[in-house]
């Protein structure tokens, strides 16, 4: 177990999104329409700093939400401003619709605090594109990206941080034969990384795209992760180098489910729920109380309960727990 987490997501805004992505386990139209009714929850800037700093040593990243839109979270250009003055670097996935302040006054806020900005991006295509990042306007989500890039650029270039931008990428049947044209786009850009998950389904109308859904399937994946690396290696990158691309982990072709890895998070890092309790990772079942209380914003400062005997227990222990034997984080290339 680390002596401190190096990493800490706080999921700052789950409920607010102003995509509907049929893919999202929360901001799917089937989501919605079986999502309690009530005001959208939030973590408050304050609780957040407070945990940070009770830790026995900073984190080297901050990630506010990976579920929901963090750029919706009102805190978080608080949250930038607090990481500067202690030397945190934020690491932030967004839509890609950069709202409320727009991709210009964003990226300037950003780049020169964030590790690495992650957006979200379905093909090439632009109708699969609208169609698969629920709505999104591809001319303008384009506009937005080269804009974060050339801010990116300008911030670095006068000595100050050089944040990667990479897209991020769900694989699933409809855009498995897109995935290298979105390599060469990246490389025309000047992405710096393609990071590929496959498809989590959340519904069954969801199924029939998986790649993990049949041996036939994922032969064609594989074949497809062989084509995008191949595309990156000849494709000469705007700026320099190559498009890095993550998460092109072969499957087994007979069908069967990956084999299972270590656990990459367990006393590494660290979550904070919006309701305030501490979680080891982002599985769904530490949301569900599937795994061991490790205590809440309202009981223990974070920076106690990462030291405590129960946090320590599971970082030690997560291989006898139940909901870690199948655990698909445990996959080469994650979940
Ligand atoms: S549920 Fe998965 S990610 Fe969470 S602690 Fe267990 S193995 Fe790790």
């Amino acid at each position: 177990m680390l002596p401190a987490p190096w990493r800490v997501t706080f999921v700052t805004n789950p409920d607010e999104c102003n995509l509907r992505c049929p893919m999202c386990a929360t901001h799917a139209d089937e989501a919605r329409a079986v999502r309690p009714p009530g005001a959208p929850r939030r973590l408050a800037l304050p609780d957040v700093l407070r945990a940070l700093d009770s830790l026995p040593a900073l984190p080297r990243e901050v990630v506010p939400s990976t579920r929901g839109e963090p750029l919706l979270w009102e805190g978080l250009p608080g949250l930038v401003h607090a990481c500067g003055e202690r030397r945190i670097l934020l690491n932030v996935t967004t839509n890609g619709s950069f709202p409320l302040r727009g991709a210009e006054s964003w990226a300037w806020l950003l780049c020169p605090m964030t590790s690495d900005v992650k957006v979200s991006w379905g093909a090439s295509d632009q109708t699969l594109d609208r169609q698969l990042l629920g709505g999104r306007d591809p001319d303008r989500a384009l506009a937005d990206l080269r804009t974060l890039l050339r801010v990116r650029e300008e911030v670095a270039s006068a000595g100050g941080n050089r944040c990667a931008v990479s897209l991020q990428v769900a694989a699933r049947e409809e855009n498995l034969t897109d995935l290298t044209d979105i390599v060469r786009m990246a490389a025309a850009e000047g992405i710096d990384r393609v990071k590929v998950n496959h498809l989590q389904v959340h519904f069954p109308s969801q199924r029939g795209a998986s790649l993990r859904r049949s041996a036939e399937a994922a032969r064609r994946w594989n074949r497809a992760a062989v084509a995008c690396v191949d595309t990156a290696a000849t494709t000469a990158r705007r700026g320099g180098g190559q498009v890095e691309l993550t998460g092109l982990v072969d499957l087994p072709e007979d069908g069967s489910p990956p084999p299972r890895g270590t656990c990459p998070f367990a006393g590494r890092e660290a979550w904070v729920e919006v309701d305030g309790r501490y979680l080891p990772c982002p599985a769904p079942a530490a949301r569900d109380g599937l795994l061991p209380w490790l205590g809440s914003l309202s009981t223990v400062p974070l920076g106690e309960a990462w030291r405590g005997d129960a946090w320590r227990r599971l970082a030690d222990g997560w291989p006898d727990l139940t909901p870690c034997a199948d655990c698909s984080f445990r996959s080469p290339g994650g979940a």
